[in-house]
């Protein structure tokens, strides 16, 4: 009887000690996604004063995402090659000394993430902000630039020429394939579906 209660006791432990080591995230496991692929474009607005902010906030520019986040988007990248087209990527994960200046220079909810309070998902390195291009690098029309901010951004706004709801739904159908979603506001915005079990990290990328 007692080997048998010992034998349980074991099993459980063994048990619990599997299921926390599923379902712990690692803390910093972002990785820079061009060294999973070459086959993307990139076009980091922070990293020049070309943004809503008009001002630099990142020191270089580099797309690092938490390595299921990155994985699958090389893999949603793969999917769109076959069809003509290409990711180009605005903003992967986003450190929280960015996150920090963004909101020094504009101290708004709407528009920028309160670091001292939830702050963001791209600080946690689940979120991504991309478009699709040809794959010559020719610009595919969205409706509206990169940080648009205005109901012509939203997902549900349709008074746009077919092209460019075929264009949105095809970045769409793709991203929420391999498993990312969308948020109403912002046709460039992705997180990916397991983002909210990740941490906010502060990792300096340009070093
Ligand atoms: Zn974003």
């Amino acid at each position: 009887m007692k080997e048998l209660i010992n034998k349980l006791a074991y099993t459980f432990i063994f048990l619990l000690v599997s299921k926390l080591a599923i379902s712990q995230t690692p803390k910093d496991d972002l990785i820079d996604i061009s060294t999973l692929s070459d086959n993307f474009d990139y076009d980091f607005r922070y990293a020049t004063e070309n943004n809503f902010l008009k001002e630099k906030v990142y020191d270089c520019s580099k797309c690092f995402l938490r390595k299921d986040v990155a994985k699958n988007l090389v893999k949603a990248n793969d999917s769109l090659h076959k069809l003509g087209y290409k990711i180009k990527l605005y903003d992967c994960y986003r450190p929280v000394s960015v996150q920090k200046k963004m909101w020094k220079i504009l101290p708004d909810g709407r528009y920028v993430a309160n670091p001292n309070k939830r702050g963001s998902i791209h600080n946690r390195g689940g979120a991504v902000d991309l478009t699709i291009v040809k794959l010559d690098g020719t610009k595919v029309e969205m409706g509206t630039d990169f940080d648009h901010f205005g109901k012509e951004a939203h997902h549900n706004y349709i008074n746009l020429d077919k092209q460019i709801l075929n264009n949105r739904i095809l970045l769409k159908n793709t991203l929420l394939y391999f498993g990312f979603n969308s948020i109403k506001t912002e046709w460039w915005h992705y997180n990916y579906y397991k983002s909210n079990t990740y941490d906010i990290v502060q990792k300096d990328i340009c070093k």
